[in-house]
């Protein structure tokens, strides 16, 4: 391979992995790996991100992961539309990938068309992704989206919308049955079906909850369904890389199965299933680095 295609394969972290494999060589990999770590990436203050107000213009692009990256081009979710309403606009945490903006213009049109009621949006990401100043570690890619475990007919007040009580529908280490309803499932099994959610985060105690109502037959939807620390008042979806995101970092995909038995059971033995949200980030992120351009370039 000549040297200038072998240093285009080493600007990216995982066009890397892939040479490495493809190659087996081991220094060579060795030494493209610490030049990514150092020089390929940059450390970024969560305030900076959280004090972006607009998004970048041009093409849109997810960057990294969830956890670590970033938005080009992000799209806002408007304040109310057919089947959805959205919280907190102040937090400016209404924008995303436009694949996520089209999902919960979809998803919201199955909540009405299936007369459920609207659905409660909150947390996107930032304009421009990024680290948040407070609360989640991830939705920095533009592929993140909290929906409540809470569907409505009335439009909410402003009290409501800027400071919403979020209700726990966990007891225990099952649903809370005065609050858990149909309507909810239905909701969760309609944005498991879309073929571009990669997976949904929702408490442990909620999956084994669904895993002993549903009778096996109406299973196939729960692989998707990830449990996971809180996300008892709100579910998660996350979005797989969408095409014209070639620095967007896949994770791996939820395992075969259900996930039911073993596996959600040792969720269930965890001393807390809860963890308190909406704590400052104040370390610094190590972020790709295409994310440097896309803050440096903040107001245009
Ligand atoms: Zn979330």
């Amino acid at each position: 391979m000549e040297l200038f295609k072998i240093i285009r394969e080493l600007t990216k972290r995982k066009r890397l992995k892939e040479y490495c494999f493809r190659m087996k060589t081991n220094t060579l990999c060795l030494v493209g790996f610490l030049t990514l770590a150092g020089a390929g990436a940059f450390a970024a203050k969560p305030v900076e991100w959280a004090a972006v107000g607009q998004p970048s213009r041009g093409q849109a692009q997810a960057i990294g992961t969830p956890a670590a990256g970033c938005l080009l081009g992000a799209e806002t979710l408007e304040a109310d539309g057919p089947g959805w309403q959205v919280l907190r606009l102040e937090r400016k945490r209404n924008y995303a990938h436009p694949a996520m903006i089209d999902y919960i213009h979809w998803l919201g049109g199955r909540v009405r068309d299936e007369q459920l009621g609207a659905m409660i949006v909150g947390d996107l990401s930032q304009p421009r992704g990024g680290p948040m100043a407070f609360g989640h570690g991830s939705h920095q890619n533009g592929l993140d989206a909290d929906i409540l475990f809470r569907l409505t007919d009335q439009p909410l007040t402003e009290s409501e919308r800027e400071r919403p009580d979020l209700i726990s529908v966990v007891r225990g280490q099952t649903v809370d049955r005065s609050l858990w309803s149909g309507k909810l499932e239905r909701l969760l099994e309609v944005a498991a079906s879309s073929p571009q959610v990669e997976r949904i985060f929702v408490n442990p105690a909620i999956k084994a909850h669904l895993c002993k109502s549903l009778p096996p037959s109406r299973h196939g939807w729960l692989h998707k369904l990830r449990p996971w620390w809180g996300h008892d008042e709100h579910f998660h979806v996350r979005l797989s890389c969408p095409p014209g995101s070639p620095d967007c970092v896949s994770q791996a995909p939820p395992p075969d199965g259900d996930g039911c038995g073993y596996e959600v059971d040792s969720w269930l033995k965890r001393p807390t299933l809860n963890i308190p949200s909406d704590k400052p980030n104040t370390r610094n992120v190590t972020l790709p680095a295409q994310c440097q351009s896309v803050i440096q370039t903040a107001g245009q």
